[in-house]
């Protein structure tokens, strides 16, 4: 086997092959475009397509497609070979600049929240340089952004690069202040995808698991993660080949796989690379997330990514571990002198008021279907929005606010006048997992999203509010030096820790008391997608996208129409699988197992006409009304899901679906749970979780 030094990055035709293969004018023009952002002129596009085609084909590609996302959420391509006939029969390899440029996908069938109507389907992609163009199945695949003709976004992508150029802008005001050049910022991110594996035997006979990618029914397993055996326990040998061949194909591509362990819940598993910047890590996790899917079948396996497979045990996320960047430094490390300590209080205060003024736009960017079983739930983070920072830097921010001296551990008690500002050392060990914001050391872990969700959303909200706190910063300091600009800021920092201390929470998310307490401090508790959502078109939010040319109202207000009609999409679809499920094979199944049990009553009576059947008689009856209920929760559901397909709002029917067909999912679910462990386990039809989760 090929040493992994040699196998990292062969498909990518990263800076590496670039500077290899590429005329060293064209090289560092490209170079410029990358990290400069410079326009692109089409003379080194063709210079730089040729290139990149020579070297495709090496690699044996015979494709090349435009690698993008759409408003799904997942990427999307459409594979171009790059043959070109001759008038002599034969043909060529071609791949022009125009073509690396810009491509045409048919779009009318990706959602567009009313942006492009069906008759003006068109819609372009346009390379996105700052993203490596990679090899994956003989295809080069071309990272780009998804736009209307009119210039709308109709992707992921573009916002996030909008976003991160906003951030830019800003967070090099801020530094200017601080006596620095302009110098290329970038936000980082760093993704941990859980998933769940199971045995493609198992899925195959659940039509819930394959129409929704959850379970819609399941008694909780005999064994749930009560004894705390599977966290970081002994990898199972099957998953094991499959998790090493999953860091092969990802090392090729260049995705820096670098941490897997087993996770809390039976057959849950985890991967974490090295961070990157976040339009390339964002990238990068959804290949992971297709390459997991892919590998799992060569092992008989299928990749779970819904945020909650199976009820009962914790679901999967996907932690957003984030900061800034300029060059080499990290804005969100305090740093060993009191400047750099000032500047990492500027940085931190701005991320405590962004999350706090923005708390609800941050919920919306996590909401879903899927993720609406994990947020709130014993296992992830609740529905609100809280900071953590830990015990040092907490104590550091309560000294500020209250305008006291702040005492270190060890009882040193140090003068908070920046000449002194203690350079504080960062406790990395109290962490606490129930934060859904946490600062770990030197960057905040948000710890919303599911493990599904197309990562750009937070991150643009992030971006972008974070975008807003430095430019107040830097307008308010505007024309101040020296020690005049060190009291302003360290006056700023301290009025701004006050007006946004609520956000800041270090106690038990996870206890009653929270939301009780959270409500006093006037956080929002957005239970469900459909409470969620409608803060993407308050006026504040669009207000926020306007002024940072992030999005515009119409892209805001399609982007808002597509998660909810996705919303409401999903939840029909999981009304109508259930209720099939329930109708023509569930039913049947107990009513064989209630025949089961009267026939067999029969023979015994013919044979042992005095025995003493009551508990037969018992059970039965026990079977025959759980089938009543049954029926019962089935019309219920039934009239929800009809009541919901008929109201046009897509926001009331998004309410109508969370507030009437899910409970009565739920209560459906229930009582057929209680009759598996009913009826005889050859009668059930479907595989239990103790056959799923605890395969060999
Ligand atoms: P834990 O499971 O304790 O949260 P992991 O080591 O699994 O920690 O994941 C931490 C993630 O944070 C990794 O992906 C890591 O690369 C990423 N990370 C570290 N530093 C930064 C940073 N400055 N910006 C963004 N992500 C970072
Ligand atoms: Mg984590």
């Amino acid at each position: 086997m090929a040493k992994v030094s040699e196998i990292y990055g062969s498909m990518v035709f990263n800076e590496h092959t670039m500077q290899e293969r590429l005329p060293s004018a064209t090289y560092k023009q490209l170079m410029k475009t990358i990290k400069q952002g410079e326009p692109l002129n089409l003379e080194v596009a063709n210079v730089v397509a040729h290139a990149m085609k020579e070297w495709a084909i090496e690699k044996g590609a015979t494709h090349f497609t435009h690698w993008f996302q759409p408003l799904s959420g997942i990427t999307s391509e459409k594979h171009d070979s790059f043959i070109e006939p001759m008038s002599d029969g034969r043909a060529i390899m071609s791949f022009s600049g125009k073509e690396l440029i810009q491509g045409e996908p048919d779009a009318s069938s990706f959602p567009s929240g009313g942006l492009r109507a069906t008759f003006e389907a068109r819609g372009y992609t346009a390379w996105d340089p700052t993203s490596y163009a990679f090899i994956k199945d003989e295809v080069l695949c071309i990272p780009t952004a998804f736009c209307s003709y009119t210039g709308e976004a109709l992707d992921k992508k573009t916002p996030l690069l909008r976003s991160m150029k906003a951030i830019e802008v800003e967070a090099n005001r801020v530094l200017g202040l601080f006596g620095e050049e302009p110098q290329r910022i970038v936000t980082t991110v760093g993704s941990e995808q859980e998933y769940f594996l199971i045995s493609e035997k198992d899925f195959e006979q659940r039509m819930d698991l394959i129409m929704t990618g959850r379970t819609l029914f399941g008694h909780a397993p005999c064994k749930g993660q009560e004894l705390e055996e599977h966290y970081f326990g002994a990898i199972r040998p099957t998953v094991n080949e499959f998790m090493k061949e999953l860091d092969d194909e990802l090392w090729a591509l260049g995705v820096s796989a670098k941490t897997k362990h087993n996770e809390v819940a039976p057959a849950q598993h985890e991967l974490a690379p090295i961070f990157t910047n976040a339009n390339r890590a964002i990238d990068e996790n959804l290949l992971t997330m297709e390459k997991m899917k892919l590998l799992a079948s060569h092992y008989g396996l299928v990749c779970l990514q819904h945020e909650k497979p199976f009820e009962g045990i914790n679901g999967s996320g996907k932690h957003n571990n984030w900061s800034i960047s300029a060059g080499k430094k990290n804005l969100l490390d305090p740093g060993e002198s009191p400047m750099e300590n000032l500047r990492f209080l500027v940085f931190l205060t701005g991320v405590i008021q962004a999350v706090d003024e923005y708390q609800e736009l941050l919920r919306m960017t996590v909401a879903s279907a899927g993720n609406d079983h994990r947020l709130g739930a014993n296992e992830a983070p609740p529905a609100i929005v809280s900071i953590f920072l830990g015990d040092e830097l907490g104590a550091i921010v309560d000294a500020l606010i209250s305008d006291t001296e702040y005492e270190s551990a060890d009882r040193v008690s140090m003068d908070l006048g920046v000449d002194v500002l203690p350079s504080f050392l960062i406790d990395n060990t109290d962490r606490n997992r129930t934060s859904p914001f946490a600062f770990t050391g030197n960057k905040f872990e948000f710890r919303m999203p599911g493990s599904s969700v197309n990562l750009s959303d937070c991150n643009m909200v992030l971006n972008t509010a974070m975008a807003k706190s430095l430019k107040e910063f830097a307008d308010e300091m505007d024309g101040k030096t020296g020690a005049t600009f060190e009291h302003a800021a360290i006056a700023y920092i301290k009025k701004t820790l006050r007006d946004h201390q609520r956000i800041i929470f270090n106690g038990n998310g996870y206890s009653d008391e929270w939301p009780i307490e959270a409500e006093k401090r006037g956080l929002a508790n957005n239970r469900t997608t459909a409470d969620a959502l409608p803060c993407f078109v308050a006026p504040k939010s669009i207000a926020l996208f306007e002024e940072f040319g992030v999005l515009s109202e119409t892209e805001v207000r399609s982007r808002y129409e597509v998660k909810l009609e996705k919303y409401n999409k999903l939840i029909n679809i999981e009304a109508k699988t259930m209720m099939s499920m329930v109708r023509r094979t569930i039913l049947p199944a107990i009513n064989d197992f209630a025949g089961d049990i009267a026939s067999n009553m029969i023979s015994i009576r013919e044979v042992a006409p005095e025995a003493d059947l009551h508990n037969q008689k018992n059970r039965l009856q026990k079977l025959l009304d759980g089938t009543n209920e049954i029926n019962v929760h089935l019309a219920t559901l039934d009239a929800a899901h009809k009541k919901a397909k008929t109201i046009e709002d897509q926001q009331e029917r998004a309410n109508v679906s969370a507030y009437e067909v899910i409970p009565a999912m739920e209560k459906l679910r229930a009582v057929v749970d209680e009759m598996e462990v009913e009826v005889g386990s050859e009668r059930w039809p479907y595989p239990t979780y103790n056959d799923i989760l605890f395969y060999c």
